[in-house]
């Protein structure tokens, strides 16, 4: 017998998730069923849509979210004992898992890619689900072209910060919004951002007019609210946006959402492309993806920095300090 543990989510949250919203439960797991493995996690994600969809499960439920981790026993041929694995039974220290497909296409579980030496723990980051919604939010909505301007906000996490970087490697000239000086100084010198702005600190009409004269061409919006509309009502013409978020609200009352400044004239008059997109739409491409990720990654093209926390007692701390903004780079826990 396996003794598990898991944190069971046991309220609607109000504004910041806190530690009594959870409760860590130890139980044993039971005999395998035919078709099911009994994995060993080893990486935990904690990312902001743990938080967006709270009000959509019902309560009490078991925090899904990804994690990788080893195949210790198994009862599918496909999974053989040792196969390293993705899957998204969130935060648990051992789990069972079955391959079904569950919400979205997105299936309960996957192999790791082909990570070519690099860390397991990018399975949850620039190698898996922040990594393609980067590479494919941005490619496939944005459709950028070399010499354009594209902004990014959250720009220093963990799908900002890969926007970004394919934003310099497709040749376009690249603006990021963060929330701190630290940030901002790794997007410029390490990442190669041509500019980055602490938006908590500066005027952010003023600041993106002067890093933005010809005005921008792409935008990927991980925040919504009014740096946004600034944003949106300074593209160019025949601008592309990708909505990929909206974190600046997902603590807000759904009774009392924030409101901001009118978008439909910048819309119109510059005949504006807007559209939100889920990830798992491109679920069965996620592998394209991967491997190209990959390998900008080995090539040193492309930076993937992680904010790692130590330990399963953790996760949550890891959690409200990822939406409290301390993360740069992807949010992880080492179990
Ligand atoms: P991040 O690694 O970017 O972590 C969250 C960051 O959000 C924090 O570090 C903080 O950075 C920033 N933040 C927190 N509060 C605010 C606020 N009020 N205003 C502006 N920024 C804030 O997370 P991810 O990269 O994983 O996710 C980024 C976005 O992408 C989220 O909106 C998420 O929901 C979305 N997403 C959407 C997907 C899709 O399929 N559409 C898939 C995956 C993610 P800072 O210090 O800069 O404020």
């Amino acid at each position: 017998m396996v003794k598990a543990r898991k944190y069971v989510v046991k309220n609607y949250f109000k504004g910041a998730p806190k530690r009594d919203d959870y409760e860590l439960v130890e139980y044993e797991l039971p005999a395998l069923q035919d078709n099911e493995i009994l994995v060993k996690v080893e990486w935990i994600s904690v990312d902001p849509y743990q938080r967006a969809y709270n009000s959509s499960y019902k309560v009490p439920y078991d925090q899904f979210g990804f994690q990788v981790g080893t195949v210790q026993e198994s009862r599918d041929s496909n999974f053989p004992i040792g196969t390293k694995v993705v899957t998204h039974k969130g935060w648990s220290d051992y789990t069972i898992v079955k391959d079904v497909a569950a919400i979205g296409g997105l299936r309960e579980i996957y192999k790791l890619p082909d990570m070519k030496g690099l860390s397991p723990s990018l399975g949850v980051g620039a190698v898996g689900m922040p990594g393609v919604t980067a590479y494919f939010g941005f490619l496939e909505i944005c459709k950028p072209k070399t010499g354009e301007t594209v902004v990014v906000t959250g720009a220093a996490g963990a799908v900002g910060s890969i926007v970004g970087q394919i934003a310099r490697i497709k040749g376009c000239k690249v603006i990021g919004f963060a929330g701190s000086d630290d940030k901002v100084q790794w997007l410029e010198k390490e990442l190669g951002f041509n500019k980055a702005i602490n938006y908590k600190t500066v005027d952010v009409s003023k600041a993106l007019r002067e890093a933005a004269p010809n005005g921008v061409d792409c935008y990927f919006d991980n925040v919504g609210g009014e740096i946004s509309s600034i944003v949106i009502n300074q593209m160019n013409k025949f601008g592309r946006v990708a909505v990929c978020g909206s974190i600046s609200s997902y603590n807000e009352d759904a009774a009392k959402l924030p409101k901001a400044t009118i978008l439909q004239p910048a819309m119109v008059f510059n005949q504006l492309k807007i559209q939100g997109f889920l990830i798992w739409e491109w679920f069965s491409r996620w592998p394209e993806a991967f491997s190209q990720l990959v390998e900008w990654i080995k090539s040193g093209e492309l930076k993937s920095r992680e904010h790692v926390t130590d330990g399963f007692e953790n996760v949550f701390d890891a959690f409200s300090g990822m939406l409290a903004g301390e993360n740069t780079g992807k949010a992880v826990v080492k179990v």
